[in-house]
This record gives C-alpha cells, structure tokens and sequence, in this order.
C-alpha cells in the first residue's frame, strides 16, 4: 500500500500497517519528514489533550466531532500517550491538559515516527511529489510522481490542509479527491490570529494579557465567548482564545459586521470593580489619573484605556467623578474592537472543511466512493480547538486508516 503525506497522519498509518505485516510506501513531497510537526506547540509539540472521556473529547470538535467516536475508542488520547511513552517519550501534562514531551521537542516526537516507520521497513520516498492519482474503474490503479509511477493495492492519502503552506500542506488531497468524486466542505483558515481595524490596537502589539473574557457579537448579541490569554499583534490579536473563537469569527463575517468585546476584569462584577477602582484611587489619592492606574492595568495598556475613558490623564485622581469613575468600570468591561477580517492560510494553524465525512467510513476510514482509498488526519472535514485536539485527529484517524487499509 502506498501513503501519501509524511506528516502527523501518514507516519502514523504507514507505521501501523508495516507493523500490520503490510508493504508500505510512504511519499512525502519535502526532503524532510513531519515539517508541520516540528514547528506545533512553539517547536515543543502539544501532542495529545488529556481528555480520556469519549463525550467530552468528542465534542470539543464541534458538531463533526460524533465521526470520531470509533476511532477515539480504538486508539484516543490514552493510547496515543501510550504509544509514545512505549518507545521512550517521556510527556507531562500542562495547564488545560496539554500534553507534551518532557524534552520539550517536537524533534523527538517526529524521531519517534521515524524510528516506528523504519523499525517495520516502510519504504520512505522523499523529495518526492505526487503530482496526480490514475483512476481504473471505481479503484485508483497508479500515483503518478514527477519521475515515476507507484501501482500500490491500497492509498492512504494524508496530505494535511492547507494552512502554513511552506510545510507542505498545499491543499493537494482536497483537489484528487473532489476529481474522484468526493464532495468538499469548503476549506477555510482556522485557529487563525484576526485583523481589527481599531487604530489604537497597533499601539499595543505585543501586549500579552492573562485572564481576561473576549466574546463575539452580531446584531447586538453576544455569538461566543472565549476565557483564557490574548495577545496584540500588529495587525490585530491572537493567542489561544483568540485562535479558538476565530472558527466563530469566521462564520460571522460572513453575514455581516462583527464586534469584538475584551471584559479586562472579568472575574470582578461591575460592582466589585468600581470598589477597587475606588480602593487604588484612595491609595493613590494625591496622584494624577494617569498615575493612578498601575495595579489595575498592565503599563501599555494604560494610555490607550485612558483615551478612550475621555477622563483627562492629567486630572487628580480624587477630581475624577462618579460619572467619570463609573463610564471607566464599563469600558474595564467591554473594550471593543471590530473584527476585519481573518489572517489567511499562511498563519492559520488549521484548515477547517475537507473532504466531506459523510462519503467516509467512520470505522475504517474508507472512501465510500473509491474502492481502494482512505483518508487521514487534516485532508478530512475535522478541526477542534487548541491544546492537542488536532494532533490528536491526525494519531487516531492515521492509526485507524494504516490498520484498516492492511485488511482488504
Ligand atoms: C504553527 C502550528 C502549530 C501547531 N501546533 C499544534 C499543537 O501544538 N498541537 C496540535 O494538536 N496541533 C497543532 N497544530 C496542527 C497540527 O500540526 C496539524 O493538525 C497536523 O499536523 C495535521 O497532520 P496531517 O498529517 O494531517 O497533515 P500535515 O502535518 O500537514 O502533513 C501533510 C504532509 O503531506 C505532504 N504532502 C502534501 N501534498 C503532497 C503531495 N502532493 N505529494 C507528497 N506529499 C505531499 C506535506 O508535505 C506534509 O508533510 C499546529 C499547526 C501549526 C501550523
């Protein structure tokens, strides 16, 4: 059998059918193995979620995420850990159930693949591009390279999204399989940093904040919420609750405007706020307003929340009014911003839409229109939400998919 992409997906069903007993051929168009690998997680590789419950795992993937119940019961998070820790990756498990290598290196969990490919003599083809798939039949008969031509029995394609391209993933499986006759969910970037308009945002890039509340509103209502760390960038935000409501952001600019709401305090109720606002402006009574600020924002985001509050930065801390203190509370709470648009593929960290999962067999992975085809890891209409959950598709679909595709 031959499989198509040496990325998260391919390595991990070329490994299990050659440990299977099949002959298998792995083509990877890059002269290195697992590029996209190596730079997930910050080059550390957030490799699995610990989410040993099927329900929950199964439904931070959003309303695809039921596709994956019988390939998480055959090899889920638990028996990816195993996997690694068996051939010597020791892993930890971070805030939010994060797991990565102790090492902290992607390096060694692509090493590990490696290792596991060639320990049951899979063939490794690198530099080496499919450029298109021959069809005989209902069956494809032939992978066509740039210099040669494969005849395998059975094609696992793993060819990823479309998403950081200089990876390798261009997007190719999407265009075999719509020319085979699977239909496409439209591919779209995702966990992607957004574009905001706001002039006063470029002022903040590289501002980090922990802890705070952004939601996404249309029509005047609120669409999503996400809780956790941002970042300003720029062009607009990022970080982790940025790049899981993007999905949302998404979808919403579509139809229309939308509204970005960052709550900086949102574990004070407006009540709580404005008696600490009140208790740092007694301590700092003697102050200006400008000064007066310190512990309650971090240093660059002062200025910025002082413009927009309208009160003057230069008025003494016990002149500022009621009114004045009360419009202050509000803003703490509802900073806006409007979403322009998303960063594109180049810097989205997956590709939401792919190959439609209605013409695949859950179980096994199997085209329900071409004979002898299966499907991997990100080329499928699956995405979920930062900390290990898209690797997580890509170990356990690829691992279903080597094994299913020995047994024809
Ligand atoms: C910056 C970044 C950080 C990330 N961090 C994390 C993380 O920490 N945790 C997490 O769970 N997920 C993370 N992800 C997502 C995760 O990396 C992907 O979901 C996963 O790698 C998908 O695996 P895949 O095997 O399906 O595809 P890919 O890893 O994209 O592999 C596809 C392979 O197919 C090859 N290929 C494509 N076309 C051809 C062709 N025509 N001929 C031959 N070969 C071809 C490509 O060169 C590539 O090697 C991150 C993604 C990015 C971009």
């Amino acid at each position: 059998m031959a499989v198509i992409g040496g990325g998260a997906a391919g390595m991990m069903a070329a490994g299990r059918a050659a440990e299977l007993g099949a002959r298998v051929v792995l083509v990877e168009k890059n002269s290195s193995l697992g590029k996209k690998i190596a730079i997930t997680g910050k080059g550390r590789c957030n490799i699995a979620q610990a989410e040993f419950e099927l329900r929950p795992l199964v439904e931070a993937y959003g309303k695809n995420g039921k596709f994956l119940f019988s390939v998480f019961n055959i090899f889920g998070p638990k028996q990816t850990m195993v996997f690694f820790e068996d051939r010597g990756l020791k892993l930890k498990t971070e805030r939010g159930g994060r797991v990565f290598p102790v090492s902290d290196s992607a390096h060694d969990v692509i090493d590990i693949l490696v290792k596991y490919m060639r320990d049951n003599g899979v063939k490794i083809f690198r530099n080496a591009e499919v450029v298109s798939l021959e069809m005989e039949g209902d069956k494809i008969s032939e992978i066509v390279l740039k210099d040669e031509t494969i005849a395998p029995k059975n094609i696992v394609i793993c060819t990823g999204g479309k998403s950081y391209p200089g990876t390798g993933s261009t997007g190719d499986g999407y265009k075999w399989a719509e020319k085979m006759g699977h239909t496409l969910v439209p591919a779209r970037p995702a966990l992607v940093p957004i574009r905001v308009g706001d002039s006063w945002v470029k002022q903040l890039q590289g501002l980090s904040l922990k802890n705070v509340e952004l939601s996404a509103w249309q029509g005047g209502k609120k669409k999503d919420t996400r809780f956790g760390e941002m970042l300003f960038t720029h062009f607009g935000i990022s970080g982790p609750i940025v790049l899981d409501l993007s999905r949302k952001i998404g979808e919403l600019l579509d139809s229309g405007e939308v509204l970005l709401s960052l709550d900086l305090k949102p574990a004070l109720t407006d009540k709580m706020l404005d008696e600490r606002i009140q208790r740092d402006f007694k301590k700092y009574q003697n102050k200006l307003f400008k000064n007066a600020l310190d512990d309650l924002l971090p240093q660059k985001m002062i200025s910025v929340i002082i413009e927009k509050s309208g009160i003057s930065s230069e008025k003494q801390v016990n002149e500022v009014t009621r009114e004045e203190r009360k419009h202050l509370v509000d803003l703490l709470k509802k900073v806006e911003m409007k979403a322009s648009g998303l960063v594109g593929f180049e810097n989205a960290i997956v590709t939401s839409g792919g190959v439609n999962l209605k013409e695949v067999d859950p179980k096994t992975m199997k085209s329900k229109i071409i004979d002898n085809l299966y499907f991997a890891g990100e080329v499928l209409d699956l995405d979920g939400p930062t900390g290990g959950y898209n690797l997580q598709v890509a170990w356990s679909t690829g691992f279903v998919a080597g094994e299913a595709a020995v047994n024809i």
